[in-house]
């Protein structure tokens, strides 16, 4: 997918538009598969809620992949892209019993991560089995930093609560088959993630009918030169060593799991938008583009920095811009960036747009939401229509004044 690919695509289907390229996809689920070779039993499961759309839910699943997901919504949604229930956990947050038994329903993998509902579902379905989410309360802060952290978060059960875990099991007599940490914080140091997987080993020895251990996510992936990435090979050789070894001691083979998203989408999404207006003020440059955080709110909401390229003038001269949509709000995307020489009428491409860009996008300003393209096999496949005044308008309702 070169410079050349991108502009005919927004000849194509216009702007703005996001492209996904399938092969950096491809890759990137096969140098976490390769990492972890040395375990017999390996599962990864895509997390959906960073790129939910089906045509990528088919690509990851044609890979092997499984899915990961966290509403009834986006377990229909992997199960209309073709994915077997048995190829999908569903590991939501603060959801009511009810959504929890509709999914256990469809067959899938469900992950419980508070007492409340453990208990309840027990009660209730004790032969069904569950997963049990744990919150080790490791946090990765600083280079060889271990803190406890997230005591108060509202993700998982606390390990400390394991006691009351073990009393409500054994008083509904459930199974519990699975255990799993989802930290959410970015893996940079891989002794804090052994720190963390440690704890979740110590937890799993508790249950005698395991039959996965789900190691979640966090893996980073570089967004700018000098970023920090997780070192994959690493970890895979680390903790594939120290897998196999507590399998031996639980005296059966277990299978693990990870739940990636950026990890598998982030690098092979590009966004791609064109320039209205070039406005000077002051003491800047402006371009101001055809979108805004309607369609990509992560600088705004993370301050993330997804680099920027000028695809239409790749070799003019390097000067400095700040990049800002075009709805009534602030809404910039980057500040003082080194872009080569932007004229109006020029597509420019934000990088890491595969993970939580579309999925996060929203109408507003009563925006269309932007096309989305697979890039298949050196050419381009429409996934997403861009939205037109119908989807605006579909569900309301003008009453009698
Ligand atoms: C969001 C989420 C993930 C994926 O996290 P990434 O940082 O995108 O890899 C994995 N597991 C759970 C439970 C999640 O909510």
């Amino acid at each position: 997918m070169n410079q050349q690919d991108l502009l005919a695509v927004v000849r194509e289907y216009g702007s703005p538009v996001y492209v996904y390229d399938a092969s950096k996809i491809e890759a990137q689920y096969k140098r976490l598969h390769d990492a972890f070779k040395k375990v017999k039993q390996l599962k990864i499961n895509y997390a959906v809620k960073a790129l939910s759309n089906i045509s990528i839910l088919k690509l990851l699943s044609s890979l092997g992949s499984g899915m990961d997901t966290v509403s009834i919504q986006e377990v229909r949604l992997a199960m209309e892209a073709g994915v077997a229930p048995n190829q999908i956990i569903y590991t939501p947050n603060g959801v009511s019993m009810e959504e929890i038994e509709r999914a256990a329903s469809l067959g899938v993998q469900i992950n419980i991560d508070n007492l409340s509902i453990l208990e309840q579902f027990g009660a209730k379905h004790p032969e069904i089995p569950v997963c049990i989410r744990i919150n080790p309360h490791v946090m990765a802060g600083g280079n060889t930093n271990i803190s406890v952290g997230h005591i108060d978060s509202k993700f998982g059960i606390s390990i400390h609560q394991m006691p009351h875990i073990k009393r409500i099991v054994e008083n509904t007599n459930m199974t519990i088959n699975g255990i799993h940490m989802h930290t959410g914080s970015d893996i940079l140091d891989i002794e804090v993630f052994l720190y963390a997987s440690e704890i979740l080993f110590q937890a799993a020895t508790h249950f005698d009918n395991l039959e996965f251990i789900d190691f979640g996510s966090g893996f980073k992936v570089p967004y700018k030169a000098g970023d920090i990435e997780t070192n994959i090979e690493e970890l895979g050789e680390k903790l594939s060593k120290r897998f196999n070894a507590f399998c031996k001691e639980y005296g059966k083979d277990l299978t693990l799991a990870f739940e990636p998203g950026k990890f598998l989408v982030s690098e092979a999404g590009k966004f791609l938008v064109k320039v209205n207006v070039v406005k000077q003020t002051t003491s800047t440059v402006f371009a101001q583009v055809d979108s805004g955080f309607n369609h990509l709110i992560r600088p705004m909401l993370y301050g993330s920095q997804h680099e920027i390229e000028n695809v239409s003038n790749p070799k003019g001269r390097q000067r400095f811009y700040s990049v800002v949509g075009y709805i009534c709000e602030t809404d910039t995307f980057a500040n003082n960036r080194r872009i080569a020489e932007i004229r109006e009428g020029d597509i420019l491409a934000f990088s890491n747009a595969g993970a939580y860009c579309f999925t996060m996008s929203s109408n507003y300003n009563s925006r269309y939401r932007p096309a989305e393209i697979l890039w298949y096999k050196e050419k381009a496949h429409l996934i997403r229509k861009r939205e037109t005044f119908d989807d605006i308008i579909r569900n309301q309702i003008a009453i009698t004044l």
